[in-house]
C-alpha cells in the first residue's frame, strides 16, 4: 500500500457519493464493506487536480470490487470505473449494476448516458 494522505474527500463529497450511489457498490450491489474509489488515480504527488475527490471522479465500491478494480484494468477502463488520465471522470460514462451507464457531475448527479438510449 501507498503512503495515505491526509488528503482524500471531504465529508460532504463523501455522503454526496455515497447517496448519489444509493449506498450500493456500484460494480456487484453490495451494501457491505463500502469504500470510496477513485476513478483517475490520486498518482504520485497527491490530490494536485482540483477535481480528484470531487463526486464524478469518485465511486463507492466495496472493498472487494476496489481489489478487482486493480486485477483486472482493461474491463475497469471499458465499463468506467477507471478512468486513465489525460481524460476527464465526466467525460467519461460509468456502468452501474442496472447495465446501464451514466454520466458523473461534479456536484454529485447522475444522469443516464445520451449515447445509452437506443
Ligand atoms: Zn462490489
Amino acid at each position: 500500500m501507498a503512503k495515505r494522505r491526509t488528503t482524500g474527500p471531504a465529508e460532504s463529497v463523501r455522503q454526496l457519493v455515497y447517496e448519489r450511489d444509493g449506498g450500493h457498490c456500484v460494480r456487484c450491489n453490495s451494501v457491505h464493506r463500502l469504500t470510496i474509489h477513485h476513478r483517475v488515480n490520486r498518482g504520485m504527488g497527491g490530490a494536485s487536480e482540483p477535481w480528484i475527490n470531487q463526486a464524478h471522479n469518485l465511486l463507492l465500491v466495496c472493498t472487494t470490487c476496489n481489489s478487482w478494480f486493480e486485477d483486472n484494468p482493461r474491463k475497469s477502463y471499458e465499463a468506467g470505473w477507471k478512468v486513465r488520465r489525460p481524460q476527464y471522470p465526466d467525460k467519461v460514462e460509468v456502468q452501474y449494476p442496472d447495465g446501464r451507464r451514466y454520466q458523473l457531475t461534479s456536484d454529485g448527479v447522475r444522469a443516464l448516458a445520451l449515447g445509452a438510449v437506443r
